[in-house]
C-alpha cells in the first residue's frame, strides 16, 4: 500500500511538467489562431471598405500603410458601367487603362457580368484581369516579368452529366416535364422527336407517361451551361411503349431510332407543330370540329396564336396565300403522291411563297384564326393521290433503317443505354 503511494508521489512532479508543457502549447496555439483570425478580419474589412469607397480620392492614402500588397476584387458590372469607368473607379492609372481597353472587346460588357481583378495596391496597377467573353470563354490578362500584359483565351471545362426523369402526364407533356424541372429546350426536342409518329392532340391520354435520359453540361460551379442530346426517350401511351434511342455513329446516320433500328424521321409528320406548345391536349379531342371526320377532312390542332407551324416534310410550296374559309394557307407538294395543307395561319414564315423549296421542320407560318375559324388552331390536311386522308391514320415507311455493321453498333449502344438507364433507376430508388 505504502509502496504504491510513494511511487505515485514520485511521479507527480513529472506529470506536472507535462501538464505545464501542454498548457504552454495550448496557449501558443490559441493565441496564434486569435492573431490569424483578427488578421483575416482586418483584410476582410479592408476589402469591404475598398469596394465601398473606391470612388473616393482618399482610397490610396488609407491603404498605403496597412493594406495587403495585392487585392483581389470580383467586380459585378452595374448598369451604365464601361470598362473605362470601372478601371478608373478602381484608381488604375490611365495609361494602363488605355492598354487594357485595347486588349479586350469592351462592347460586350453587360450588367451582372463578373470581372476578376488582382491589383497591386502600391501602384494601383493590374496584375491580372479575367474578362468573360462568352458562357464558356474568358480572356485572361496577366502581367509578365517585363511588366507587359500577356493575353490568353481560356475555355471553361464543361462536364457532361446524364439526367433521368420519368413522369405521368396529368394535363400536358409540357407541364409534366416542366414539373420535373426538365429544361425547356429538352421538352421541345422531345416533342419534335415524337411529332413524326404521334398526334399530340389525340394520341396522348391522361395518365400516359414518359421516361427521358438526356445530357446536361455543367461548369466548375455546378451550374447548367447547356443541354445536350436526348439519349433515350419513351412515351408510354395507354400502356404501349414507344422507346427511342440516340445513335451517333461517327457523325454518320446520327439521330434517334426505335429498337428495330428504324429512324424516327419519316417523310411526313403527324404533328407539324411543336407538340410541347399545344394547349389542353385532352378535352380538345371531344370538340366536334377538332379531329378528322368525313365533312371536315383535316386534323385540327388547338394551339396559342403565333405558335410556329412546320413543313411536315421536304417539298415545294405550291400555295401560300389567302384561300377563303381556310384563311391564310400554305400547300406543299412533297412528291407525286403526297401534298399537305396548313390553314387559318396568322401569318407566313420568312420568305415562304409559291415555288420555294422547303426542308422538313422549316417554319412556314404561325397559328392563327383567319378565315372560317372559331379560335386559334392549325387545320392540317394530308392529301394522298389527290384524296384527303386522315393524318392520324397516316402510315409512312420509316426514313432510314440501320443495317449490317451499323445495326450491330446500334445494338451495342442500345444495350449500353438500357444498362445505364437501369443503373440510374436503381440509384434513384
Ligand atoms: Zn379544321
Amino acid at each position: 500500500m505504502n509502496n504504491i503511494y510513494q511511487k505515485i508521489q514520485a511521479k507527480i512532479p513529472k506529470y506536472g511538467e507535462y501538464v505545464f508543457l501542454l498548457l504552454l502549447i495550448l496557449i501558443s496555439v490559441f493565441s496564434t489562431t486569435l492573431y490569424n483570425l483578427s488578421k483575416e478580419k482586418i483584410v476582410n474589412e479592408y476589402q469591404e471598405l475598398f469596394e465601398n469607397i473606391y470612388f473616393k480620392q482618399t482610397v490610396n492614402t488609407i491603404f498605403s500603410s496597412t493594406q495587403p500588397r495585392f487585392l483581389s476584387i470580383k467586380y459585378l458590372v452595374k448598369s451604365g458601367d464601361s470598362l473605362n469607368s470601372i478601371l478608373s473607379g478602381l484608381k488604375v492609372p490611365s495609361d494602363e487603362i488605355k492598354i487594357i481597353v485595347k486588349k479586350l472587346p469592351s462592347k460586350i460588357i453587360h450588367v451582372n457580368m463578373k470581372i476578376d481583378l488582382l491589383i497591386d495596391t502600391k501602384s494601383g496597377k493590374i496584375i491580372e484581369l479575367i474578362y468573360p467573353i462568352s458562357r464558356i470563354k474568358k480572356i485572361v490578362l496577366t502581367k509578365n516579368k517585363e511588366n507587359l500584359f500577356e493575353r490568353k483565351e481560356v475555355v471553361t471545362e464543361l462536364t457532361k452529366k446524364l439526367v433521368y426523369k420519368e413522369g405521368i402526364i396529368r394535363s400536358s407533356l409540357y407541364k409534366s416535364a416542366k414539373n420535373l424541372n426538365v429544361e425547356d429546350s429538352i421538352i421541345v426536342d422531345l416533342a419534335n422527336l415524337y411529332g413524326f409518329q404521334i398526334d399530340f392532340q389525340r394520341d396522348i391520354y391522361k395518365n400516359d407517361s414518359f421516361e427521358i435520359l438526356y445530357e446536361k453540361f455543367i461548369n466548375e460551379e455546378e451550374k447548367i451551361k447547356e443541354t445536350g442530346n436526348i439519349i433515350f426517350a419513351n412515351l408510354i401511351l395507354r400502356g404501349q411503349k414507344n422507346p427511342l434511342y440516340y445513335f451517333n455513329d461517327n457523325n454518320k446516320s446520327t439521330g434517334h431510332y426505335d429498337p428495330n433500328g428504324a429512324s424516327v424521321k419519316k417523310a411526313l409528320m403527324k404533328t407539324p407543330i411543336n407538340g410541347a406548345r399545344l394547349s389542353s391536349s385532352f378535352g380538345m379531342r371531344k370538340h366536334p370540329i377538332l379531329g378528322y371526320n368525313k365533312l371536315h377532312r383535316g386534323t385540327d390542332f388547338a394551339a396559342p396564336k403565333g405558335t410556329p407551324v412546320m413543313a411536315s416534310g421536304d417539298g415545294i410550296i405550291i400555295k401560300a396565300r389567302w384561300c377563303g374559309g381556310g384563311g391564310n394557307c400554305v400547300k406543299i407538294k412533297h412528291n407525286s403522291t403526297y401534298q399537305t395543307v396548313y390553314a387559318h395561319l396568322s401569318g407566313f414564315g420568312r420568305s415562304i411563297k409559291k415555288g420555294v423549296r422547303v426542308k422538313q421542320g422549316r417554319i412556314i407560318g404561325y397559328v392563327g384564326s383567319t378565315g372560317m375559324s372559331t379560335g386559334p388552331h392549325l387545320h392540317y390536311e394530308v392529301i394522298k393521290n389527290g384524296k384527303r386522308i386522315n393524318s392520324q391514320k397516316l402510315k409512312l415507311p420509316s426514313g432510314k433503317i440501320l443495317k449490317g455493321e451499323e445495326r450491330k453498333r446500334f445494338e451495342v449502344q442500345r444495350i449500353k443505354v438500357d444498362v445505364l438507364k437501369s443503373e440510374i433507376i436503381s440509384l434513384i430508388n
